[in-house]
């Protein structure tokens, strides 16, 4: 039977971040690069939203604006009813270069409670928290091991149960399993959303990889190129019980997949949204990819 819509069940929950128009323009010296041009879209309470669009699109831009990291020229990023002036104590993100991220003078352990000692919780909550984390990344068994002493993608799962251990109502990941071989990220991708599942936490993936983007999202919003604006978002229906075999080989993943690699594809030529077409100040052809 197939599972409740993205847009059915967007309809029914609550919005926990807020993307309003953000523009941004980097200003050099003489010169300045209008990056993101207008981006504005939602995400519920609980959703799992990929983000793909070619190399260049603004991906980034747009993760450092959501994280705090970055100020919008124009707009706004509105997390629970607060808008975003630095980074959120409720959002958390899990970064490509794991081997940067993790301390190697510290042991699985102290890793994952770092944040939480930073944040005073007590010595009590903070071992419940981190044992949690690290059970539900499967790494119960190395609690005392050096990150050196890991593969890379049992060092990603690390990160990835840092991030869980503090309780974000926003967990964001950029490109997180870039770096490792194939087989390792299928399993970490099935690792993703069996923990959002699990924690019921909103989860902002980026990527990409639009094969990724359809296994793992209930939503793919595929980014047009520079000066960057949504291009197209996209409910994927597939059932919420998703295998790397048996989903990746049905003829809807596959139809999926066709659709975002052709928004992709578009994107890529510097196509624009239709609702750009009439606005003032853009052509067609004005697309500085
Ligand atoms: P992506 O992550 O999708 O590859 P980015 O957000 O890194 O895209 O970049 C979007 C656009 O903004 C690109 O044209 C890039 O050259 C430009 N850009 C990114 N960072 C800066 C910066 N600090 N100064 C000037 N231009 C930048």
């Amino acid at each position: 039977m197939m599972s409740e819509t993205a847009t059915e069940k967007r309809t029914t929950t609550v919005p926990v971040l807020d993307v309003r128009g953000v523009k941004k323009v980097y200003a050099g010296s003489g010169r300045s690069v209008e990056a993101v041009r207008d981006l504005t879209f939602e995400v519920s309470s609980g959703e799992l939203v990929c983000i793909v669009g070619p190399s260049g699109a603004g991906k980034t831009t747009l993760l450092r604006c959501i994280a705090g990291l970055l100020e919008p020229t124009e707009g706004e990023v509105v997390l629970e009813g607060e808008t975003v002036t630095g980074p959120p104590s409720d959002m958390a993100v899990v970064f490509q270069e794991y081997g940067r991220s993790l301390f190697p003078w510290m042991t699985v352990q102290q890793n994952v409670e770092l944040p939480l000692k930073a944040r005073r919780t007590p010595r009590g909550e903070r071992d419940a928290r981190v044992a949690d984390a690290l059970d539900a990344v499967g790494l119960s068994d190395v609690t005392h091991a050096h990150p050196w002493q890991l593969s890379g993608g049992m060092q990603q799962r690390v990160a990835i149960a840092r991030a869980v251990a503090y309780g974000p109502k926003v967990l964001m990941m950029d490109e997180p399993f870039a770096a490792v071989d194939a087989q390792t990220r299928a399993d970490l991708e099935d690792l993703v959303r069996s923990i959002w599942k699990r924690l019921g936490v909103t989860v902002l993936f980026v990527t990409h990889d639009i094969d990724e983007s359809v296994y793992l999202g209930e939503r793919v919003l595929v980014l047009s190129s520079s000066p960057t604006v949504i291009l197209e978002d996209v409910a994927i229906d597939l059932p919420d019980e998703r295998t790397q075999l048996e989903t990746r080989s049905s003829p809807r993943f596959s139809e999926l997949r066709s659709e975002v690699y052709e928004l992709v594809q578009r994107a890529k030529r510097g196509e624009r949204p239709r609702s750009e077409d009439s606005s003032a100040g853009s052509s067609p052809e004005d697309t500085g990819a």
